[in-house]
């Protein structure tokens, strides 16, 4: 579904992603590993479209920047960015809009809103909405297209444990429906029973790229590979 081919990015001097190759499959749920500055947010934001990048990104088999692939993925931004003078619903309503969906997105909406205990607040504009709220709009509002792949930057920074709940749930139901899924994170605990591929990453570089059975097979957990091949040599 995804596939990032010698994908750099430059920004002046600074080579922030240095010829990084990945897949992610159909129902499959991959995890972005690094510490701070290691490239993840640029790889992401390369593959949405918003950076100009060396390489080739295709999404479904379609150059990510056309407009065809842009239908079919969802991105939630390491900030959320909503608009000061819509309300939530308007926000979703803008979405479905934009991208054209079948009438029946408001069932849809209601559902997603509620499960993100953001029900009774359709009506609140983005600039009233707390830190987390705009953070459980953002995803509302990516999920509401049906994405065929999705990519999330630190999506479970500033959600109560409620939230993190349901989108754990979430991850487990796009898996189930073949969506492929991209998540940068830095909380390890919150993907844990989830993935199935964690890519490393390291000054630029994916130090490595394992599946979860190649890990369980050596007894190493996440947190293992991270300090393993981000401190120190890098094998
Ligand atoms: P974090 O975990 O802190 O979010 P990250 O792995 O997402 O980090 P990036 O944000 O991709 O890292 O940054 C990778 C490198 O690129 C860093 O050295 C950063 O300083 C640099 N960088 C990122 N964005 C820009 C920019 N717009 N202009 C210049 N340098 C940038």
């Amino acid at each position: 579904m995804l596939q990032v081919k010698g994908l750099s990015k430059k920004f002046d001097n600074i080579l922030a992603v240095d010829n990084i190759s990945f897949e992610v499959g159909n129902g499959e749920i991959a995890v972005l590993l690094g510490p701070n500055g290691a490239g993840k947010s640029t790889t992401i934001k390369s593959i949405a479209g918003l950076l100009k990048f060396d390489g080739k990104i295709s999404v479904d088999g379609m150059e990510n920047k056309s407009i065809e692939a842009k239908k079919v993925f969802g991105y939630v931004p390491e900030t959320a960015a909503v608009y000061n003078y819509l309300t939530v619903f308007e926000h979703i309503e803008f979405i479905a809009r934009a991208y054209c969906l079948d009438n029946n997105w408001t069932e849809k909406a209601e559902h997603l809103l509620k499960r993100f205990d953001l029900a009774d607040k359709t009506e609140k504009l983005g600039k009233e909405l707390s830190k987390g709220m705009q953070q459980k709009l953002s995803i509302c509002c990516a999920l509401i297209i049906n994405p065929k792949m999705i990519m999330l930057d630190e999506p479970m920074m500033g959600l109560d444990p409620k939230a993190i709940k349901e989108l754990k749930n979430i991850f487990i139901e796009l898996k189930k429906a073949g969506c492929a899924v991209l998540i940068s994170t830095h909380i390890i605990d919150s993907i844990e029973e989830i993935w199935d591929k964690v890519l490393v990453m390291n000054k630029g570089k994916i130090v490595l790229e394992r599946t979860r059975e190649e890990l369980e097979e050596k007894s190493e957990s996440l947190e293992d590979v991270f300090f393993k091949y981000t401190e120190g040599a890098i094998v």
